[in-house]
């Protein structure tokens, strides 16, 4: 980050603008307090960082941000009515420092991928700034764009959502010039109540962006495909579709990595990525897209796909002796669960194909529905085993044996893992994956250590 005067930000959050003096760094963890930082006090669930305000401005930090008046002893402190609402107007404020391009990246699922493929491709021609992991809400995205310094030239920012009037105020303070939605899922639908309405909430992104700025929509999507936006130049990508201007075709898949022709007006290329299943080539073909819409050469593009390194836990393919584990347990939605047993079915397999499946969180009374969808799903893409651990997982394995495939539920993972590994043989291929609160790296850390 680069120097902030004091002034400065109380202008942007309409604090007390009397003190004097300046910060090179905003910090909310006050563990981590760099001297003459500002720290804003989040109110969290566990913590709250009102507690920690006396004892940051005694360890060296300039100034401190607060929602709740105290006696905090010595240091100055802003007020504010909300802390959080603070530090988005901090970056808003920083952002429009930079007159540079910023990418936001939404959709229901693949965020994370394609943000970090954009970043990758990007990276080829310019200095670029990217959000650290999953880092995408109201804290993580402000955070992100208090990185920006002189030296970069892009920014590429993930933003989540659960409900209305988050990706608007999330674009509000990034002001993105390009915009990318990855698809409209069923993520969050409790609150939105129905897929149309998802892509109303995810659509604020084009409403933040400036005439004329490119907006890079899946073309794969139902929903996407029908969207028109006069003000701006959307552009539609996919996969092995030709009615998008921008699409992979000639897909082979290989081990761990995945070839394909990119298709764009005017030419083609050939390009690699390392990772597997046709979401991530959609994912890559995004990313290309918005490398060519900054000026970087087709070829470039293609190129530095080979410089992505899958985030953690997303569907890393690991060769365990004779057996090919795919570990993928960072999340689970009803849209990337398919993604993931589409991906299965289409991997040369020499042995079986088991789907060891957490339960997916998060879906209220979609949930039992959404789960048989899965396990009949995983019958109809050529699941020979479901093992299914937790939550409403038992709806996988009725789903999976109405499709006539083999299923068991567990609800404890020692005996999951006894089932597994008397189910393992030469050749097999086993896909783990579930809703991050159902930990299922741990299936894995227990197969491979022999538990
Ligand atoms: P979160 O909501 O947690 O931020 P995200 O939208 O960032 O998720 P990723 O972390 O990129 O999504 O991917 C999560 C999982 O979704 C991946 O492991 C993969 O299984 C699947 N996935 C990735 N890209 C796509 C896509 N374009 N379509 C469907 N599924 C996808
Ligand atoms: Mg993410």
């Amino acid at each position: 980050m680069e120097r902030m005067t004091l002034k400065e930000i109380a202008a942007a959050i309409g604090a007390d603008g009397s003190f004097e003096g300046a910060v090179d760094c905003v910090s909310t963890d006050s563990r981590a307090l760099p001297p003459g930082c500002l720290f804003v006090a989040l109110e969290g669930e566990r913590f709250d960082g009102h507690d920690y305000i006396t004892a940051a401005l005694r360890g060296g930090a300039a100034c401190a941000v607060a929602h709740e008046r105290r006696d905090y002893g010595a240091g100055p402190v802003m007020y504010v009515k909300n802390t959080q609402r603070a530090l988005m107007d901090i970056a808003r404020a920083y952002r429009a420092r930079f007159d540079i391009h910023c990418i936001g990246v939404t959709g229901s699922v693949g965020k994370t991928t394609t943000k970090d493929m954009v970043a990758s491709v990007v990276s080829a021609g310019f200095q670029t700034l990217k959000t650290e992991g999953n880092l995408n809400n109201e804290i993580g995205l402000p955070k992100t764009l208090l990185g920006l310094t002189r030296g970069h030239e892009v920014a590429v920012v993930e933003m989540g959502m659960q409900g209305f009037g988050e990706i608007a105020a999330l674009a509000d303070v990034a002001r993105p010039t390009l915009g990318v939605i990855t698809n409209i899922g069923v993520s969050h639908i409790e609150q939105l109540g129905s897929r149309e309405n998802i892509m109303k909430a995810k659509l604020e992104l084009a409403d933040a962006l400036p005439d004329g700025a490119p907006l890079f929509l899946c073309g794969d999507d139902d929903l996407l495909k029908k969207v028109s936006i006069p003000r701006l130049d959307v552009r539609f990508y996919g996969v092995e579709n030709p009615a998008c201007a921008l699409h992979a075709a000639d897909i082979r898949e290989a081990d761990a990595q995945t070839a394909f022709t990119l298709h764009y007006p005017g030419g083609q290329v050939g390009a690699t990525i390392p990772c597997i299943g046709l979401h991530n080539v959609r994912n890559a073909v995004a990313a290309c897209g918005v490398g060519m819409a900054l000026g970087i050469p087709a070829e470039k593009c293609a190129a530095a796909l080979a410089a992505y390194v899958p985030s953690g836990m997303r569907q890393r393919v690991v060769h365990w002796g004779s057996v090919t584990v795919v570990e993928d347990c960072y999340n689970a939605s009803p849209d990337s669960m398919r993604a993931a047993l589409t991906t299965l079915s289409a991997m040369r397999c020499a042995g079986r194909r088991i789907a060891v499946l957490g339960g997916m969180l998060e879906l209220g009374a979609y949930s039992q529905a959404a789960h048989r969808e899965v396990g009949r799903a995983a019958a109809g893409t050529g699941v020979d085993l479901l093992l299914a651990y937790g939550g409403d997982a038992c709806y996988y394995s009725q789903g999976a044996k109405e499709g006539g495939v083999e299923s068991e539920t567990f609800s404890d993972k020692a005996d999951l893992l006894a089932r597994l590994r008397g189910a393992l043989g030469p050749g097999d291929i086993v896909w783990v994956k579930g809703s991050r609160g159902m930990r299922m790296e741990e299936v894995l850390q227990g197969l491979y250590k022999g538990e």
